[in-house]
């Protein structure tokens, strides 16, 4: 069993977020620290500390990260302008929340490659 994280706590309701969709195993919300004028988290409810621990039969719950992210893309309006997804891994990677996340950046041309 991994260990919580503050997004056990905001699955939970126990503290505040902005949150922009949710279903039954799924929640994104506004990054706190946001790094472009949309900056999303998109997450499991199933806690799953790194890219590295997921299981194969995990993959329809992983990929289902990706349908919300393309549903809001839609439903806010820069789908066609484009975005960025992200999911960073360990150390080198730039995790620091260790519950997988998928980054939705939007509203603005980004920079590649990014260091
Ligand atoms: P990571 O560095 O890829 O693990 O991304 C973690 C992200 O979570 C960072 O962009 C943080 O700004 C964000 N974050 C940390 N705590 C909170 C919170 O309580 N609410 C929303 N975003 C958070």
């Amino acid at each position: 069993m991994t260990t919580e994280t503050i997004f056990d706590k905001i699955i939970r309701n126990e503290i505040p977020a902005d949150i922009v969709y949710e279903d039954d195993i799924s929640l994104a919300f506004k990054d706190v620290n946001p790094q472009a004028p949309v900056h999303l988290l998109i997450i499991p409810k199933k806690r799953i500390a790194t890219v590295n621990d997921i299981q194969e039969d995990e993959r329809e719950l992983v990929g289902h990260l990706f349908v919300v992210a393309r549903k809001i893309a839609v439903q806010h309006g820069f789908a066609k302008d484009g975005y960025r997804l992200v999911m960073n891994c360990n150390d080198d990677g730039g995790q620091s929340v260790y519950h997988i996340h998928l980054h939705l950046l939007a509203g603005q041309t980004l920079g590649w490659p990014p260091f």
